[in-house]
């Protein structure tokens, strides 16, 4: 009888712990994701501003040298036109990062404050 009765407790105690478990490992797993895209944007950042720097160094280079600046400038200026572009992207993931739900059963991404996944229906923490 208290064996019944231990391995009851014993049982809710494993499975709290294992919900404890995957919403930490859920939650890990976001704020891993979104840290991932804000480094790629900060690179994006600083690959603008290296840009920047080299189209003002080509452009005061033709000022000293008096002569038509390079044709190298409107290739970086397309690369920073990519970069920007790029940077709206992840951006644009990220806030869908930040605004998603992970199931934890089947692993469907839901709306942010969904009570339930729209896929297998399961409760979301
Ligand atoms: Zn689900």
């Amino acid at each position: 009888m208290s064996d019944i009765k231990n391995s009851g407790f014993f049982n809710q105690f494993v499975k709290a712990a294992r919900s404890t478990t995957s919403t930490v490992s859920k939650k890990t797993g976001e704020f891993v994701e979104a840290t991932k895209i804000k480094v790629a944007i900060a690179d994006c950042e600083n690959e603008i501003d290296a840009l920047y720097i080299d189209i003002g160094k080509l452009v005061y280079q033709a000022f000293s040298d008096n002569t038509e600046p390079s044709e190298t400038i409107n290739e970086k200026c397309a690369q920073i036109s990519e970069k920007l572009l790029q940077k709206d992207e992840l951006k644009a993931k990220l806030a869908t990062v930040k605004d998603t739900v992970f199931c934890s059963s089947c692993g469907a991404s839901n709306q942010a404050g969904s009570q339930f996944c729209s896929s297998c229906g399961s409760k979301l923490q």
